[in-house]
């Protein structure tokens, strides 16, 4: 493992302060439904006036309209958004990964298309990789890309597409050949594509935000390729450090956390499991640090974040029942009160969070097989 302990420069601790600053005012408690990590609300106008301050994609290039920013400031930043239930679904996967996946593979062509529109919060991404028979196993893909004439054409279904109705592109993975890893190719597709049918799929808690998206003969021209015929599966992999070790990946329960420690006269039951769950926070911060200073130093830690990833969501399922624990009664998730009805959505969702972006045993064959790798060579 190559995390090495690292601190906040005293730059990098302004541009916290000034984040703060702006979300406290831009985000005052109960101008904005409360969210959940990474599955905050989807506010365009949000994404926006983020972006207008110079917040989104701001690790990408200044020439495309990005900060030219590190990921450690990018991660100052999704800290304090996160840990105030901000609503960052719009901009969240393009702000993430796509924006640097399209950097990293896409044309130049696409990079000046699709770029600056991410980093001025308009254009919004879905991730477009899991389908009925292709979870974990994702080389099993069977969307298919056939040549055709200048372009291709797209049949199949993806599934667990979360954002896909709201979001202006999805980043698809499809099968051009039959061959299992080298046979798939990432594509561009904007949601307005024809032939694209997104399809919300009720979730547990209400929400609305996964979907089905399904291709029938759907026309995409080459341009519409990111990267190489066949190099699909590399790329999706080189976006894992990016989707696997940040902050995200712990922070999902942070408002609830916050109020729970501001509460009056608490236990001292109550104190012992806040120092629990604040003791591993801090310890998982300091990860996703190390994470963020490898990317900076132009490293790909895909085992470091498989780590984190782990550790992380196995984490925030533990410390949600560490909370529950100081309740009188089952919270509701009618509650007029925010944070009561916050909980009782994380009790019904979290068995997803060790699900979503890779599941526990996927991430520990990663993380072993990794290791392995490491010490022989
Ligand atoms: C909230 C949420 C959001 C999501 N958003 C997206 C999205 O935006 N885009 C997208 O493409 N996908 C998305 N997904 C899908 C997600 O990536 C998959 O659910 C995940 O990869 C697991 O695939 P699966 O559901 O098909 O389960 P399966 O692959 O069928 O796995 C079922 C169980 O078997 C275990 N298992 C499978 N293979 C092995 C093995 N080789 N060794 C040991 N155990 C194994 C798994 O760990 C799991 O416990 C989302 C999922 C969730 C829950």
């Amino acid at each position: 493992m190559r995390l090495a302990p690292t601190r906040l420069t005293s730059d990098e601790r302004e541009l916290q302060s000034e984040v703060s600053a702006f979300l406290d005012d831009r985000l005052a408690p109960g101008s904005y439904p409360l969210g959940l990590g990474m599955a905050g609300g989807v506010d365009k106008s949000f994404s926006r006036d983020l972006a207008a301050r110079g917040w989104v994609g701001m690790a990408l290039p200044t020439q495309y309209g990005g900060g030219g920013r590190t990921a450690v400031e990018r991660q100052i930043v999704v800290e304090e958004l996160l840990s105030r239930g901000a609503p960052v679904g719009y901009h969240w996967v393009a702000d993430r990964q796509s924006g640097l996946s399209i950097l990293a593979n896409g044309t130049e062509e696409q990079r000046r298309e699709l770029l600056p529109g991410i980093c001025r919060g308009e254009l919004s991404f879905a991730i477009g990789m899991s389908e009925p028979d292709a979870g974990s196993d994702l080389a099993a893909v069977r969307t298919k890309a056939i040549r055709r004439g200048d372009g291709w054409i797209v049949n199949g279904t993806k599934i667990w597409t979360s954002n896909a109705a709201t979001a202006t592109h999805i980043l698809g993975l499809f099968r051009t050949s039959e061959e299992r890893h080298g046979g798939l190719t990432q594509f561009i597709v904007p949601r307005d594509t024809p032939g694209m049918t997104v399809s919300p799929i009720p979730f547990i808690d209400g929400t609305q935000d996964f979907c089905e998206v399904s291709f029938t003969d759907v026309v995409l021209p080459d341009s519409a390729r990111l990267g190489d015929v066949g190099a699909g599966w590399g790329q999706n992999t080189g976006e894992l450090a990016l989707e696997r070790g940040g902050v995200d990946r712990w922070m999902s329960l942070m408002p609830i956390v916050d109020h729970f420690a501001r509460r009056p006269d608490p236990t001292t039951g109550a104190l012992a499991d806040l120092g629990r769950i604040t003791a591993r926070l801090w310890a998982l911060r300091g990860l996703s640090l190390s994470i963020a200073r490898l990317v900076d130093a132009g490293h790909s830690p895909v085992v470091e974040a498989a780590l984190v990833k782990d550790m992380g969501t196995l984490f925030e399922q533990e410390a949600l029942g560490l909370l529950r624990r100081h309740l009188d009664a089952n919270p509701l998730p009618t509650s007029p009160d925010p944070w009561e009805a916050l909980l009782a959505q994380a009790i019904v969702v979290s068995p997803s969070w060790t699900l979503r972006g890779g599941t526990t045993e996927i991430l520990r064959s990663v993380i072993a097989k990794g290791l392995r790798h490491r010490d022989q060579h």
